[in-house]
């Protein structure tokens, strides 16, 4: 029997991959002109990274970590998500000596051990982007606004900008024990996950999706009405920002975040076309992170989105480049004149195909017709011996006949 791939990993075959194409190219694009550069990391971590990082009472650490015992008996992990070693990076090469204020980007595979279905795997890919080093709401709307630019570029207005605050660790203490006493009133109603995690994560009951817990915290103390004055005026910030610069937004206070190194301003840029996979890009501030993870008490704020559910809602859009030219031949030598063309045209970046193997006529022209060649030229021997041929124009049909030299072809094909 065939080999096939593990559950929940996927092949991104060909007729896909212009689609990632154009989404990395257009995150590379946005990001850089908002001043962000790339950093790479590895995609393996020592565990202990991602549990102090994320926290020990999260759905990512409790279940979903690829973790295992490697040869040397190190426990590492395949990484969850991207900001905990790209601040793990930043805190190592001392990025923040030559300027605490770094703007950075990643892309890659994360991998979780979830449940597989439409839009959740167990190797999907992110592109993410960090800024650390401002305290000042100024970074949140920026990151913010990049986000919202980042789609409209790629041409979905469709995902929705939510934001919320999480408050600090001054004053979400005293949410959260609202929370649990507000919770434990009503812990028979809520589900299995939900009642154990009341008193290490019970934030987590907000978002959790099982209609009893939906019901049961349906009056949940808002956690905007227990934010400090700091936290308060940060948030009003925020909103100033983005009113200001007129980008829409919702808040939704009932929005959490799945890993614990996030304070005050949260967000999702949310979709209803995906079902529950309804988050198609997350973040939040981290003031905390840096200095948890043995760095410098240096804030940040960054977001992630999964390129599976972008690709998802730019639907069956081809993004692949067609042919410029098709040339058909009718022989050997004027396959090797053709191809000879064919190289000094793939020199000028035009896209040019032939074929390779002496195919009949009609069977060239269904190939020239399903790659959709903009053009299509027949190169027989009268056409080598007077070094001039047909070119004919697929769409309508129009006929140009021109010197098979590089200098005619381009002027035909611009
Ligand atoms: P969800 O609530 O859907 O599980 P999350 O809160 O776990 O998402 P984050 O950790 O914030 O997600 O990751 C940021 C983004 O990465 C998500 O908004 C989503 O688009 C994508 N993502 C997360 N997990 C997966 C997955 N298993 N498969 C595909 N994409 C994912
Ligand atoms: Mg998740």
């Amino acid at each position: 029997m065939a080999i096939t791939a593990i559950k929940g990993f996927n092949d991104i075959l060909p007729a896909e991959s212009g689609r990632w194409q154009h989404i990395e190219q257009a995150a590379r694009r946005v990001f850089e002109l908002n001043g962000f550069s790339e950093i790479r990391v590895p995609i393996m971590e020592k565990t202990d990274l991602f549990c102090r990082s994320i926290g020990d009472a999260t759905d990512i650490v409790e279940k979903e970590m690829y973790s295992f015992v490697d040869k040397g008996e190190n426990s590492v992990t395949l990484r969850p998500e991207g900001t905990a070693g790209v601040m793990r990076a930043f805190i190592e090469h001392k990025l923040y000596a030559q300027d605490p204020v770094a703007k950075l980007y990643y892309l890659g595979p994360m991998f979780r051990y979830e449940r597989p279905q439409k839009g959740r795997y167990r190797q999907f890919h992110q592109i993410g982007a960090e800024i650390t080093g401002v305290h000042d709401p100024l970074a949140d709307a920026q990151v913010l606004n990049m986000l919202v630019q980042f789609f409209r570029e790629i041409g979905l207005d469709e995902p929705q900008l939510q934001v919320n605050s999480l408050g600090c660790p001054e004053c979400r203490p005293a949410y959260r024990a609202a929370l649990i006493e507000f919770l434990e009133k009503r812990v028979d109603a809520l589900c299995e996950d939900c009642r154990r995690r009341l008193s290490t994560n019970p934030l987590r009951a907000l978002d959790c999706k099982v209609p009893g817990c939906i019901e049961a915290t349906a009056g949940a103390p808002s956690v905007l009405d227990s934010l400090c004055t700091g936290c308060d005026e940060h948030f009003s910030g925020v909103k100033r920002y983005l009113e200001l610069t007129g980008t829409s937004y919702s808040i939704n206070p009932r929005m959490v975040r799945g890993l614990d190194y996030y304070t005050r301003t949260t967000f999702e840029m949310v979709t209803t076309l995906l079902g529950s996979q309804s988050a198609v890009a997350a973040g939040g501030r981290y003031d905390g992170l840096i200095s948890q993870l043995g760095g410098p008490a240096i804030p940040g704020i960054g977001f992630a989105m999964g390129v599976e559910r972008v690709a998802l809602l730019l639907g069956e859009k081809a993004f692949t480049r067609p042919p410029d030219l098709f040339m058909a031949t009718l022989g050997s030598g004027e396959r090797a004149f053709a191809f000879n063309l064919m190289h000094k045209l793939l020199q000028k970046g035009i896209r040019v195909e032939m074929d390779y193997e002496g195919k009949s006529l009609k069977s060239q022209m269904r190939r020239a017709d399903k790659l959709g060649a903009r053009y299509c030229a027949v190169i027989g021997e009268s056409e080598v011996a007077s070094g001039r041929a047909v070119f004919k124009r697929m769409a309508d049909g129009g006929q140009v006949e021109a010197a098979m030299e590089v200098s005619e072809v381009l002027e035909i094909l611009s």
